[in-house]
């Protein structure tokens, strides 16, 4: 069984001395979240998640789900586990209070999705759904579909799901084409929608989808597109579940990785029609949406931390034990001991821990937004949520990939066979940088949205801010670090400079990719770099543990050597343009 053990000390750390939890606790809303409140449930979420959903990853994996009849069947592994989670109450941490949530802040609940996520990715990702479900109706449904709806999704009763995705319409959902006819009070869907995560499963005795489709006048493309609420089962005037609705699993994808997670194929309106509840407006689906796919690209950038820090912790444990080679003073050496398996060891940790801060930046930042009364200061928060959103997700995802290979790596040719688990994160985190929109969907939204739309100007403010940590740094003595993250923050400024100076539009969208590699490793080494002088700041004041603190300086100062060097390479590659990218005819391919 491959060990799991929620790295609580690093957690805490980052929450209390690089992003304020303390500050975020004292936002209007949040007093719950005092530091005793904190470090109980981040110590109990923890236990939880090490001991009763860890040990079922590898099991769960090889077992799968499957399609018996038009009925899923989960892993047996997993058999009870949601009921005690949802027990437990760990569904509703960030949850409304009015709807019965426990309103807790969305960087304490990272902390705990983090753990739920290393434990076993492809059963988290059914209240992970759940959670974007409960922000588009928080946000844009009606008070009715709130009453209705909200409570049950919110404590795990009922599970959620986001139906975008046809055989015609990935990427492209102005092609979607699901259909939805007004009939009285509701409206009758018919269509088919693939690649449905968590699509159907009896956890829950309801599921609650959300769906995108079209009503018969509507525009083409995406001004055409509306959002309903489908339940498995209709809801009667008691709140009691009524009759099944017209929506079946008709079937299961089989897949590279999260084998645990039933991938559905669901077709709606196959008989009578499945009943549908429009959410908000006509053709502002795809508005709708993407309120719930940014927290889910969140949620997805999060995923990578995750899977990256089991096969860490995985690859120390094997390094630890496998005997091969000699060093000087070591005749029977265990491999941790060879400079070149600690170089993959420090590459994997490194990238994981800046993995981390970054993607626990967008949600400090997240709870700011949601709490915060001064609509300016609010709308600098939200300007920064916008421009990390793309480096979490595609950023702690390229990085997932290359962590968990380097996790097969290290384990030698017991990587590559699937007895010790190595290979199962390795196929898990390779989904990632594909769903909640693409990682090359990903540059695009960073480049044609996020950096063109104020033409570099939340960039620039955001870089400019990171300077203060170059002067951190130098004040506490880390020179190497400073000097690796100054070159690094002028080549993201170059970098925007020469996108939006471009004429040709291939420029931008050529590079895009490298652009949001070179924004990524910078804003992940600048947290870092932050964790490093208040480690150093902790050690002078004899707080803290020391030993940690020097790991966290020496991992700090790693990532800025070994990492941040590669942004020389990124910025190249901007520069470079689309000449030799778009050289060749297509014919010549
Ligand atoms: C396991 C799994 C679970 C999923 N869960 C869900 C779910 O719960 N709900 C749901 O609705 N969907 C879900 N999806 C679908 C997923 O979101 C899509 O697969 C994804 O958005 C990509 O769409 P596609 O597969 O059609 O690829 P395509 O859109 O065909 O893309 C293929 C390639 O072309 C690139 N590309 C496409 N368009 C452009 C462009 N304009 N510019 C540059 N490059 C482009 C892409 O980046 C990609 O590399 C899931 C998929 C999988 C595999």
């Amino acid at each position: 069984m491959t060990v799991y053990n929620a790295p609580v000390e690093e957690i805490k750390f980052l929450l209390n001395h690089v992003l304020d939890m303390e500050g975020i606790a004292q936002l209007p809303g949040y007093e719950e979240a005092t530091p005793d409140m904190v470090d109980a449930i981040l110590e109990e979420a923890a236990r939880f998640y090490g001991e009763v959903l860890a040990p079922t990853n590898q099991l769960a994996d090889s077992q799968g789900s499957k399609l018996e009849g038009d009925k899923v069947v989960t892993a047996p592994a997993l058999d009870g586990i949601y009921q005690q989670i949802v027990e437990a109450g760990w569904p509703g941490l960030t949850g409304d209070v009015e709807f019965g949530g426990q309103g807790l802040p969305a960087l304490l609940s990272i902390a705990v999705d983090e753990m739920s996520q290393s434990a076993n990715m492809a059963f988290s990702l059914c209240p992970m759904l759940t959670k974007g479900v409960v922000t588009a109706l928080g946000l844009y449904g009606t008070d009715e579909q709130k009453q209705t709806y909200l409570s049950n999704l919110i404590s795990g009763t009922w599970a959620g799901t986001m139906n975008l995705t046809e055989p015609q319409a990935g990427s492209d959902l102005a092609a979607v084409r699901t259909k939805a006819v007004p009939e009285g009070d509701h409206y009758l869907l018919s269509g088919q929608k693939i690649f449905i995560t968590w699509g159907d499963h009896d956890y829950t005795d309801n599921i609650i989808h959300l769906v995108l489709a079209r009503t018969p006048d509507a525009l083409e493309g995406v001004k055409g597109i509306s959002m309903f609420i489908v339940p498995k089962y209709l809801i009667n005037e008691d709140g009691s579940n009524g009759k099944r609705n017209d929506v079946t699993c008709v079937g299961l994808e089989h897949k590279l990785g999260i084998h645990a997670s039933p991938t559905c194929a669901l077709s709606f309106g196959d008989n009578e029609g499945a009943v549908g509840y429009l959410v908000g407006e006509e053709n502002q689906g795809l508005v709708y949406m993407f309120s719930m796919m940014n927290e889910a690209r969140l949620a997805v950038g999060l995923q990578g931390v995750s899977v990256s820090e089991r096969a860490y912790q995985q690859a120390v444990e094997f390094a630890k034990d496998r005997v091969q080679g000699s060093v000087p003073g070591n005749k029977k050496a265990t491999i941790i001991h060879h400079p070149d398996v600690r170089r993959m060891l420090m590459l994997m940790r490194s990238l994981t821990e800046g993995a981390r801060a970054l993607a626990y930046l967008s949600l400090a930042h997240e709870d700011h937004v949601h709490k915060l009364e001064d609509k300016e200061q609010a709308a600098y928060h939200q300007r920064r949520v916008d421009i990390l959103t793309p480096l979490v997700k595609g950023w702690c995802t390229e990085i997932s990939m290359e962590v968990t290979s380097l996790g097969v790596q290290v384990h030698g040719g017991m990587g590559f066979v699937e007895e010790t688990g190595a290979a199962q994160h390795m196929r898990d985190a390779r989904i990632l940088p594909i769903y909640e929109g693409t990682n090359g969907i990903q540059a695009l939204d960073l480049v044609g949205r996020k950096l063109a739309r104020d033409k570099g100007q939340s960039a620039a403010e955001l870089l400019g801010e990171l300077k203060q940590i170059v002067e951190d740094c130098r004040g506490a003595g880390l020179d190497v670090i400073a000097d690796s993250l100054g070159s690094s923050l002028s080549a993201c400024q170059g970098a925007t400079e020469t996108l939006l100076a471009g004429e040709d539009w291939t420029t931008p969208v050529s590079a895009a990719y490298n652009v949001l590699m070179l924004m990524g490793t910078t804003v992940a080494g600048a947290m870092l770099a932050k964790s490093a002088v208040a480690a150093i700041n902790l050690n002078t004041a004899g707080e803290g543990n020391s030993s940690f603190n020097h790991n966290k300086v020496i991992t700090a100062k790693f990532f800025a050597q070994h990492v941040m060097s590669r942004n020389i390479g990124y910025l190249e590659a901007v520069k470079a343009g689309s000449e030799t990218v778009m050289g060749l005819d297509v014919e010549d391919f």
